[in-house]
């Protein structure tokens, strides 16, 4: 599914986002930025030791920031580590979740990206209810790009047909 909002495509894809071509991937990371389970530990195995080297140097990064390092092997040029918060079903939770995209947005920029990909931050260990991440990364990212000129795609990349049905059901919500 693809939408287009102001000079930019938001897409959805069911899919990988290691395979990921656009000049940066987003890691749902944890703070530590040492490395983690889900798709943290994908971008790093198919990244490659590299990415684990620079994120040494960052000395972690705060929930509902982001920080970047080198793409190592991966097709992408960079990797834009952002920490979703872990849900405790408190407001605090959507604008940490908001946050995060956001950040990462704007570190992309900073990094003169045009195109990004992100995974469905916090849905996985972090156990925020896909239904309810969905709309609020869809309206951060939709309201980013309303802003910004720069970045000219933005594709989320959903593991699993769950995910994506997710996502597709909140951007038609958004967009209707
Ligand atoms: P968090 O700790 O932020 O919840 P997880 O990695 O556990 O992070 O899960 C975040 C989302 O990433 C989940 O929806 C999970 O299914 C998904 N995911 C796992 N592996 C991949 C991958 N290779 N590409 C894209 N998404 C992935």
């Amino acid at each position: 599914m693809k939408v287009t909002i102001h000079n930019a495509t938001l897409e959805l894809v069911e899919g990988d986002i290691t395979q990921q071509d656009t000049d940066a991937i987003v890691n749902a990371a944890n703070r530590s930025l040492l490395g983690g389970g889900g798709v943290d530990g994908a971008i790093h195995r198919a990244g490659g030791p590299k990415i684990l080297e620079e994120c040494r140097q960052l000395g972690g990064c705060e929930t509902g920031d982001a920080k970047i390092t080198t793409g190592g092997n991966l097709k992408a040029r960079y990797v834009i580590h952002a920490v979703g918060p872990v849900y405790r079903g408190s407001p605090r939770d959507a604008e940490l979740l908001a946050s995060c995209h956001r950040r990462s947005l704007e570190v992309a920029s900073e990094n003169h990206c045009r195109s990004v990909a992100f995974p469905a931050i916090s849905t996985g260990a972090y156990g925020y209810p896909l239904h309810e991440a969905a709309p609020i990364a869809l309206r951060t990212v939709m309201d980013y790009l309303r802003s910004h000129d720069d970045i000219t795609l933005v594709r989320f990349v959903l593991f699993g047909r769950a995910a994506y049905e997710a996502f597709a059901q909140a951007l038609r919500d958004l967009t209707t």
